[in-house]
C-alpha cells in the first residue's frame, strides 16, 4: 500500500458479532479502503452468553482464512460475561493470551453510556459501570502488566472518574493501557479536568498509556446530552491547534482506529473516510505514526520498516 502511494493505517479497535459478520466481506473493503490490519473483536452478546460461551474464538477463525489482514484479539469487555461470569470470562481471555493466540485484549467498558444508536431506541443496557479500581479492574491491569499485552478501555470521560484510573496507572505501571475515543466528552458539564494539557501530564507520567482516536465527525451529536462530543474539532471541522500540537509531540502516543461495531460493520466505507478526514489534518510524519507505526511498535515490540 505505501509503494502504491497509499496511507494504509491499522484500526486498533473494531468489534462485531462473530455469528453474524462476514469475514471475506470486511477484508475485501480493506483491501478496497488500504486498510492494513484490523484488531475485529468479538463480543459475546447475551444470546451467546445464554449458550454459555465464555471465549469466541473469533480470531482463530480470522487468522485461518485471513492472516495478513487481522490482528488477533481478545472478546470485547462488557456484560453480561465480564459482569456475571467474570473469572471465567477472564481467565478464558488469560488462556488465550498465554498461548499466544492473542495479542491485544479487547475492549474493556469500565464506564460506558448508552451508545448514540442505544440511546435513541430508550436502550440502557450498556449503562456500564465497573469500577476501574474494583476487582475486575485490578485482575485486567494486572494481566496486561504480567502477560505484556495491551488492553483497550472504554472509560466515560468525567471528573470523578479521573482519580481512580490514574490510581490505577500508578499501581500498574507496566500495564500497557489504551484509552478508547480521544476527546470523546459526552457531558461537558462533568468534564472540566479533560484538556490537552491533562493528557499532556498523563502522557508524561504513564509511559505504557496510549490513546485511540476513534471518535465522531466534527458535527457528530450525543442524543442524550443534545452536544457535539468530539472534542477535538473545531466549530469549522479543523483540529483545535492543542490537540494536534499534543498529538504531533507525542505521536507514538496515538493510534488510529474505526470502532466498527456489528451494527455499522457495513458502513466501513465512511466510517474509513472519517477517519482519513482526521489523518489528513495532521503533518505527514505524523500521519504515518498515527496511522500503522504506532500500533506496529505497541504490538509487535520493533518499529514499522
Ligand atoms: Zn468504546
Amino acid at each position: 500500500m505505501l509503494a502504491a502511494g497509499k496511507l494504509p493505517y491499522i484500526d486498533i479497535e473494531s468489534s462485531c458479532n462473530s455469528t453474524r459478520v462476514e469475514i471475506n466481506a470486511v477484508a475485501q473493503s480493506m483491501d478496497r479502503l488500504n486498510i492494513g490490519l484490523m484488531a475485529l473483536s468479538a463480543d459475546i452478546g447475551k444470546n451467546q452468553f445464554g449458550k454459555g460461551v465464555r471465549f469466541d474464538n473469533l480470531s482463530n477463525k480470522l487468522l485461518a482464512s485471513h492472516p495478513d489482514r487481522f490482528i488477533p484479539v481478545g472478546n470485547g469487555g462488557q456484560p453480561p460475561a465480564l459482569t456475571e461470569a467474570t473469572d471465567e470470562f477472564l481467565d478464558a481471555q488469560e488462556t488465550a493470551a498465554r498461548k499466544k493466540h492473542i495479542m491485544l485484549f479487547g475492549e474493556f467498558e469500565f464506564r460506558h453510556y448508552p451508545s448514540p444508536r442505544q440511546a435513541k431506541r430508550g436502550d440502557t443496557d450498556r449503562d456500564v459501570h465497573v469500577p476501574i479500581d474494583g476487582p475486575i479492574g485490578h485482575r485486567v491491569f494486572g494481566l496486561s502488566e504480567k502477560i505484556g499485552i495491551p488492553f483497550q478501555i472504554h472509560y466515560e470521560i468525567e471528573d470523578d472518574l479521573l482519580a481512580p484510573l490514574e490510581k490505577m496507572l500508578e499501581q500498574y505501571p507496566k500495564a500497557k493501557v489504551i484509552w478508547c475515543h480521544l476527546a470523546q466528552i459526552r457531558y461537558i458539564e462533568r468534564a472540566n479536568r479533560y484538556t490537552a494539557v491533562y493528557i499532556d501530564s498523563l502522557i508524561k507520567r504513564f509511559p505504557n498509556l496510549y490513546f485511540d482516536t476513534a471518535f465522531g465527525d466534527p458535527t457528530s451529536v450525543y442524543p442524550p446530552s443534545n452536544q457535539r462530543h468530539a472534542r477535538v474539532w473545531t466549530a469549522i471541522g479543523g483540529i483545535k491547534s492543542e490537540w494536534r500540537e499534543l498529538i504531533v509531540a507525542y505521536p507514538k502516543r496515538f493510534l488510529s482506529a474505526l470502532d466498527l461495531g456489528q451494527d455499522r460493520i457495513d458502513r466501513i466505507a465512511e466510517y474509513d473516510q472519517k477517519h482519513r478526514n482526521f489523518l489528513t489534518r495532521l503533518p505527514t510524519e505524523t500521519q504515518h505514526q498515527v496511522a500503522y507505526r504506532s500500533a506496529w511498535s505497541l504490538l509487535f515490540g520493533e518499529e514499522f520498516a
